[in-house]
């Protein structure tokens, strides 16, 4: 009853034209201190994984359609710039103008080449991608989707599986059952170290189909990477094995950032200096992880923390929002309303003239 109520709420606002007439207002309003210095208006990025049409429940992703939707959205009403772009506008003391957005993909499937590039070409958008080396060109899959594969093929009407010293006892008997079960799973999975995980998601596969799984050509190749990067796609490091990093050995989180940025180097040729966490949420960092990458030379990283970014943000905190709506209205109320409430400083935040590289510890 209350998501109907919130659904006709949004549909006449965006419908009715209220909700454009209030963003040309605001923008109208946001007025400068001092009118010769450029600002930092709050910037949001956006987060997204796969988009495709397969409507596969156990590989959720955003379907073409509503990307299409939200992207000719966000071409009319916001300003999108790609994210090394609004860095090095911010660094070298160019506005970041009110309303500004980046768009991001995390991981590297090849849908973002098939499904979404054709798209963000048709409304000419800037975007950023964010790739685990390790799976590109390979026909393996990240930890999650080798779990999602097996309780998707499975036969199997229970399981039990002790994750972290738990045991689950697991129902699979139906669809609902399977999807319940395997959004339990991947989530405890999250929780425990990444050798753990490695051998929890082997018995996963073997002990739930027994088979080696196909993935077929799930992940983008080196040759699709570099056809991306041709046609104006910004490409950013998400480690070689997509490790939480907090979940590994130090060594072992030097070797992921030094590995995969080398790599991307060498296999298109030119510097990279993104990087994006795998998870991303708080307990994923911390202060000895980015002080890694940044002995590793990379100057700015992203997160999956919720929130728009402004003059101060710690360039290793970047955050992003996964815009999960699929009802346009949806998406651009709540868009908007993220803009307005981090705005509370209307008049946007004083660009200093010092580097942002160097001032964000
Ligand atoms: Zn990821």
């Amino acid at each position: 009853m209350k998501s109907a109520m919130v659904r006709v709420f949004v549909s006449t606002l965006f419908y009715s034209g209220a909700l454009n007439a209030f963003q040309t207002r605001t923008r109208q309003n946001f007025v400068k201190k001092v009118p010769q210095v450029p600002q930092v208006f709050p910037f949001g990025v956006l987060l997204y994984h796969r988009v495709n049409s397969d409507a596969d429940p156990y590989f959720p992703g955003i379907s073409t359609e509503v990307f299409d939707a939200q992207m000719r959205y966000l071409a009319r009403h916001y300003r999108v710039l790609s994210l090394g772009e609004i860095f090095r506008r911010i660094e070298s003391g160019v506005e970041i103008e009110p309303y500004t957005i980046a768009i991001t993909f995390d991981d590297g499937y090849r849908d973002n080449l098939t499904c979404a590039h054709p798209i963000l070409r048709k409304y000419r958008l800037p975007a950023t991608l964010f790739v685990s080396t390790g799976y590109i060109g390979s026909d393996g899959a990240i930890w999650n989707d080798q779990v999602s594969w097996a309780f998707k093929h499975t036969n199997r009407k229970d399981f039990t599986l002790e994750i972290a010293n738990q045991h689950l006892a697991l129902r699979l008997g139906s669809e609902s059952d399977r999807l319940r079960s395997l959004s339990l799973v991947l989530e405890r999975l999250k929780g425990v170290s990444d050798f753990e995980k490695t051998c929890i998601v082997d018995t996963v596969v073997a002990e739930l189909n027994g088979k080696k799984p196909r993935h077929g050509k799930l992940m983008l190749s080196w040759g699709e990477l570099r056809q991306m990067v041709k046609e104006g796609w910004e490409i950013g490091s998400h480690t070689v094995n997509h490790v939480i990093l907090t979940r590994v050995k130090t060594a072992v989180v030097r070797d992921e950032l030094r590995e995969s940025k080398e790599t991307l180097q060498r296999e298109l040729g030119r510097p990279i200096s993104l990087f994006a966490y795998p998870n991303g949420k708080q307990m994923d960092f911390d202060l000895s992880i980015k002080d890694l990458l940044r002995l590793a030379g990379y100057k700015a990283a992203v997160t999956t923390l919720d929130g728009l970014n402004d003059a101060n943000t710690d360039l290793f905190e970047i955050r992003r929002r996964s815009p999960w709506e699929s009802y346009l209205p949806s998406f651009a109320t709540k868009l908007l309303y993220l803009y307005r409430k981090e705005t509370s400083n209307p008049h946007g935040q004083m660009f200093q003239g010092r580097c942002f590289y160097e001032t964000q510890r």
